[in-house]
């Protein structure tokens, strides 16, 4: 048969397949499946591996083991030391008693009476067996608990879907059905012998297998030849861009100049080695004949913002100019007033282009930059506006990356010729994602922190211990050091439970800290307002200041000391680090508190790695762990992830295989144009359509 007939099958529309009809296929569209191919990439979310399973009776402590069985009851109790939720089960060989200490209030919701269910843990025995944090799955009321020797794919479900009768198993005898329709017709990208040599199951077997696997060994296998498609396509991606990059010109930057060897001169402290080892590794770059296209990854406060400053400073040292993208304006503005303090004994100007400037004032800067009377510009996203063009743009610098999408970067790179691209992150992504996430990057890591710095002492605080902490902040206060409050909302309209920003200022000012004077600092304050606020808690103006997130990126008050999270638990680690990384900015000895107002899944967990880790990368990595790596794709930037298979923190070596095999690829033939390669090549146009402007081969 002709490829075209396998291909309408698979991308035929959901509503066509045996068992859907137009109520399903609505709401199966609503949930991203629109065509049978998109049914067939809905991979379980787990299994439960039948072939393996323990009676109750056949319990040995110790052992770790999935067991089948029926909730009798549950209940939620209380003790002096607080309250844990009890469940009990039982099978028709005896019973099991589960309990759980942490997340009480949200696993209540999740039981009746008569469900079925799979329970896995260790087993221990007090008063009869039982089991301590078990992980559980709801099973479907016809998964007959006797059916043994299978392994049943799990599928991930919500109440819309369960709507219409599709719970896990619907979802699964839908699958089957399209499974049956066109199992043997799917056309494998890959020839036969890179599925030889790298050892892949072929893409119809693999498919076939990820849902309904034969056994253990073969569905590891099936899961490994699609992991390995997900990263090769990205990686493909990865090759093309580079590729372009290295096919471009970009200008020489070779003198140090005037303008850099002042500001080096005036530096008030010794840059450390890893500042000097990037900075070379920059100048290297900029000297190339290449465009740069480089990402700096390092910690919160490790000394970013110099390095750019003086790379930015030789590329105005040769008549060229430098435009500066920051995710929010408070940092803008932040990089504005620490940029122009850098450059006080040199002639460059710098200017800052934020949205809310007066007609008149943005007209005049948009004047000057084609005029190239300003050297540096400083601004958010505003800056990939039309009407910003520059005479001569060398260099971009973009802070917090990860931030913003590949598309904004491009337009910026389209308003100069080949610039070079300077990247930064201070939110640590964890090594193996940096990989993927940034392939096409180079990567200069600052891991060193300025010399004299303190761990951050940190701490996780419940309520009724709140008056130490503000006694400490006192304490701080008066020794003329500085703290924050931040709170995860503005108003209490937002949200009820929330102890909320606005509230608490007013509370603190009259009582608590009815001495000292506070400020108040929120994403909707106007740009005088917030400038204002800023200048305040540098001077001592104010001492403490209670904000919202809004502070998260970037700010900097290096005699800060306390840095106060109400309502930990609603933030990620990665957030919460970023936080905490507003103190600890100099010698002086800093805390953190992370106020537990309420507990829920995985907070214990989260708060405790805050408490006891303080390196960045290995909080991310555990980050990773807890929540996958969802989270570090912005839909934006990255929403081609369709599949929740692919795992950053265990595929590196996939990853290798998959980044050798598509920069081979692209070696060979860098615009897909062969034969042998017009499957990779349909595949990726239809799958990263929004890259290919970037990558250039459409
Ligand atoms: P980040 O990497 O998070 O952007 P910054 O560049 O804002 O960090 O630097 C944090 C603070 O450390 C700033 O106050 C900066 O002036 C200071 N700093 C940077 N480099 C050094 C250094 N080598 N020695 C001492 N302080 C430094
Ligand atoms: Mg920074």
């Amino acid at each position: 048969m002709d490829p075209q007939s396998y291909s309408t099958e698979l991308h035929t529309d959901i509503k066509f397949l045996k068992g859907v009809g137009p109520r399903r296929a609505n709401i199966l569209k609503q949930n991203d499946i629109f065509t049978i191919e998109d049914l067939l990439r809905y991979y379980p979310r787990k299994y439960l591996d039948r072939t393996n399973t323990k009676k109750i009776s056949e319990l040995i402590v110790g052992d770790k083991v999935v067991i089948i069985a029926t909730v009798k009851s549950f209940s939620l109790k209380r003790t002096k030391k607080g309250k844990y939720f009890q469940l009990y089960v039982n099978d028709n060989t005896g019973s099991l008693n589960c309990l759980w200490f942490h997340g009480v209030s949200w696993i209540l919701e999740k039981f009746n009476v008569g469900d079925n269910i799979a329970l896995f843990g260790k087993v221990e025995f007090y008063k009869g067996f039982r089991i301590i944090h078990p992980e559980f799955d709801i099973l479907d009321s016809d998964d007959d608990p006797l059916n043994t020797g299978r392994i049943i794919p799990i599928y991930a479900t919500n109440a819309k879907l369960k709507n219409v009768g599709l719970d896990s198993r619907g979802i699964r005898k839908l699958i089957i059905n399209a499974l049956n329709a066109i199992s043997n017709k799917i056309d494998d990208h890959f020839y036969n012998d890179i599925l030889k040599e790298e050892s892949l199951l072929n893409l119809s077997n693999a498919i076939s297998n990820i849902h309904q696997p034969e056994d253990q060994f073969v569905l590891k296998n099936a899961i490994y030849r699609l992991k390995f498609d997900e990263h090769f396509f990205i990686q493909i991606l990865m090759a093309l861009n580079t590729n372009r990059i290295k096919t471009s010109k970009g200008k020489i930057y070779r003198s140090l100049g005037d303008h850099a060897k002042n500001m080096y001169k005036n530096l008030n402290f010794k840059l450390t080695n890893a500042q000097i080892k990037v900075l070379k590794e920059i100048r290297l770059d900029i000297c190339s004949g290449k465009p740069m296209n480089r990402l700096i990854q390092g910690d919160v406060g490790c000394g970013k913002t110099i390095v750019a400053a003086l790379i930015a400073s030789i590329i105005v040292g040769e008549k060229a100019q430098v435009a500066i993208m920051a995710p929010t304006e408070i940092l803008a503005e932040q990089h504005y007033n620490s940029f122009n303090e850098k450059f006080k004994n040199t002639k460059i100007n710098c200017s800052l282009l934020i949205s809310n400037l007066k007609k008149k004032e943005k007209d005049l800067l948009y004047e000057n930059l084609k005029k190239s009377k300003i050297d540096i510009i400083i601004g958010t996203h505003a800056l990939i506006q039309d009407k910003v063009i520059f005479k001569n743009l060398g260099l971009i610098i973009i802070d917090e990356q990860h931030r913003f999408g590949v598309d904004q970067r491009k337009k910026l790179i389209d308003k100069g010729s080949n610039p070079h691209l300077l990247a930064m992150t201070a939110t640590p992504i964890p090594r193996t994602l940096a990989f993927t996430l940034h392939g096409d990057m180079e990567i200069s890591w600052i891991d060193e922190m300025p010399q004299n710095r303190k761990t951050i002492l940190t701490k996780v605080v419940i309520p009724n211990q709140i008056n130490t902490v503000y006694d400490l902040m006192k304490k701080e206060m008066d020794r003329g050091h500085y703290c924050y409050i931040v709170y995860p909302i503005i108003d209490e309209s937002e949200k009820l439970d929330l102890k909320d920003a606005k509230n608490a200022f007013e509370l603190l000012s009259r009582n608590e800290f009815k001495e000292y004077s506070l400020g108040f600092m929120h994403g909707k304050l106007d740009k005088i307002e917030k400038n204002s606020l800023m200048e305040k808690f540098t001077s001592g103006k104010i001492q403490c200041l209670i904000s919202t997130t809004v502070i998260e990126v970037g700010i900097d008050n290096s005699k800060a000391t306390v840095m106060v999270i109400e309502n930990a638990e609603r933030f990620g680690l990665t957030q919460l680090h970023q936080l905490r990384g507003r103190v600890g900015r100099s010698e002086l000895q800093s805390h953190c508190f992370l106020i537990e107002r309420k507990t829920t899944e995985n907070s214990f967990k989260r708060l405790q790695i805050m408490e006891n880790i303080s390196n960045g990368f290995v909080i991310s990595d555990e980050d990773l762990k807890l929540r996958g790596p969802g989270d570090f794709f912005g839909t934006k930037q990255h929403g081609y992830i369709k599949s929740g298979l692919i795992n950053f923190n265990k595929d590196s070596e996939i990853i290798k295989r998959a980044r050798k095999k598509a920069f081979e690829i692209i070696g060979e033939d860098s615009k897909l144009l062969l034969a042998e390669n017009s499957l990779i090549r349909n595949k990726f146009m239809k799958n990263y359509k929004e890259m290919l402007e970037f990558i250039n081969i459409g």
